[in-house]
């Protein structure tokens, strides 16, 4: 394996964001009755005209300037002609060789080390049908077509061969998917198939030029089979060489139940579409002004805000990664530093305490029980020292748990911090009374168990006592005084 390199370069396919598909007025909304989001357009019926939503153009457009691609002034629809049954033209409308936008490039992180990737081209086209296969009484006999998902509008981005590992490969999609959410062009989704990832894989022995023969590896639409069918198929084409073969220019399927590619039926897969401009469609010429007007409309890129909130908030570049990784995540942590909470602290229990919580009980930052505003009550209380960082996390935890606020749970529990320091030296006297060894043992230099006098203290306290207060209390019982 050492001896050899992996070059890759990924198709990823996004749904754009449209209320409706990209040449007629029919919705796009997922999972509604089979065939209901259907008109004479996307069922291809003759004479049916198609007219191009403007909303995907700009979302099309927004994409491309979020990945840095140049757009180009003319671009032009194309026919790409196959004969499969949930294609109901006979063609798919795409773009070939005048795509939307050329020569992008974003930069990914892999293992602390920042690497630039080349997107090739990004062009626009409509969806297939779907085909189903199974879950009816005659499914043995019988396939279904479910055509709502022709003509939703896609957007298709190719990268250079610039990714030499399946780490690199997750971690260029991970932040293609970040960009295209916080542009709000796709919702990403990758089990409804919104999102979706075909790879061309190709190995050569290391500090060689040429390229080896690629395949083309298609059906990757999670994150974790894109990693694994890479990691098989880069495994297979280097066995295949060492044991004197070669690779086969094919297209292969991730079979996710057998944990293996397979070659596609070559007849499942003719290369010769036969592309020719579509005459039904005018070329699609994008002025000065547009362009502009997408460059205004663009939010705040991922990269941007995770520099911003360094040097805005003095968090380090890991805390603003997490912080980053959505854009409602790091709404919700601007917003509760704007309610006053301190940004290191919020920066602090945003991505320890309530992203735990979060992953625990499965819910998004959208669904999160405790507002901006509630957490930055809480984090004020902490700053103040009303009550401990100890009694916080609780306080939190009662918050996520009820959407109580802060403050009534504070006075209906009795968790104010203790700062009376008569309270808290009478209870360390106590503590100390009960342990004469470790007194012994402090005053005989071991000053490790003075650990163990706090720690008797704050349980007696429940976690309330003013820290400091216990410290320096302490400090003078021990001393004899
Ligand atoms: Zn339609």
């Amino acid at each position: 394996m050492a001896r050899y390199e992996a070059v890759i370069g990924l198709e990823v396919h996004a749904h754009l964001q449209t209320m409706t598909k990209l040449f007629c007025g029919c919705s796009t909304r997922f999972g509604d009755a089979p065939n209901s989001n259907t008109c004479p357009v996307c069922l291809g019926l003759p004479g049916a005209l198609p007219v191009l939503n403007r909303k995907a153009l700009d979302l099309a457009l927004r994409a491309s300037m979020a990945l840095g691609c140049k757009i180009q002034e003319r671009s032009r629809f194309a026919r790409k002609n196959y004969f499969y049954p949930d294609l109901p033209k006979g063609y798919q409308i795409s773009m070939y060789e005048l795509p939307l936008a050329i020569a992008g490039a974003i930069v990914v992180e892999v293992e602390g080390e920042k690497k630039r990737i080349g997107v090739t081209r990004l062009h626009m086209e409509d969806d297939a049908g779907k085909s189903l296969h199974e879950g009816f009484p005659d499914s043995d006999r019988w396939s279904y077509i479910d055509f709502n998902r022709c003509g939703v509008p896609l957007i298709e981005i190719v990268s250079e061969p610039d990714l030499r590992s399946p780490a690199e490969a997750y971690a260029y999609l991970n932040t293609l998917k970040q960009i295209l959410e916080y542009t709000e062009v796709s919702n990403c989704n990758m089990e409804e198939g919104s999102l979706r990832c075909d790879a061309n894989v190709s190995v050569r022995l290391r500090g060689a030029h040429k390229f080896g023969t690629k395949a083309e590896v298609k059906n990757l639409n999670s994150f974790r089979y894109l990693a694994h069918a890479l990691e098989y198929e880069i495994e297979r084409q280097i066995a295949v060489i060492e044991s004197g073969g070669s690779i086969t220019q094919e297209t292969r399927l991730w079979n996710l139940a057998a944990g293996r590619t397979e070659p596609m039926r070559s007849k499942e897969f003719a290369h010769d579409y036969r592309y020719f401009p579509d005459p039904d469609l005018l070329p699609v010429s994008v002025s000065a002004v547009m362009v502009e007007a997408v460059r205004r409309s663009m939010p705040e890129l991922p990269a941007a805000k995770l520099a911003r909130f360094q040097s805005d908030y003095g968090i380090t570049e890991y805390d603003a990664g997490v912080l980053t990784a959505s854009q409602d995540l790091a709404d919700y942590f601007e917003s509760a530093v704007k309610a006053g909470a301190p940004a290191k602290t919020a920066a602090n229990w945003i991505s320890v305490e309530l992203l735990r919580r979060l992953n625990d009980t499965r819910k998004g930052i959208s669904d999160c029980p405790v507002t901006p505003h509630s957490l930055a009550d809480l984090l004020r209380k902490v700053d103040k020292g009303e009550i401990t960082a100890g009694t916080g996390k609780r306080v939190f935890a009662v918050m996520f748990e009820t959407g109580r606020q802060p403050a009534d749970i504070i006075a209906a529990e009795g968790l104010a911090q203790i700062t009376d320091t008569s309270a808290i030296e009478k209870i360390a006297r106590e503590v100390v009374a009960k342990s004469p060894d470790n007194v012994a043992k402090y005053r005989a230099g071991n000053e490790g168990v003075f650990k163990f006098f706090v720690g008797q203290v704050m349980r007696e306290t429940r976690g309330q006592a003013n820290p400091q207060a216990v410290n320096e209390i302490l400090k003078r019982i021990l001393s004899g005084e």
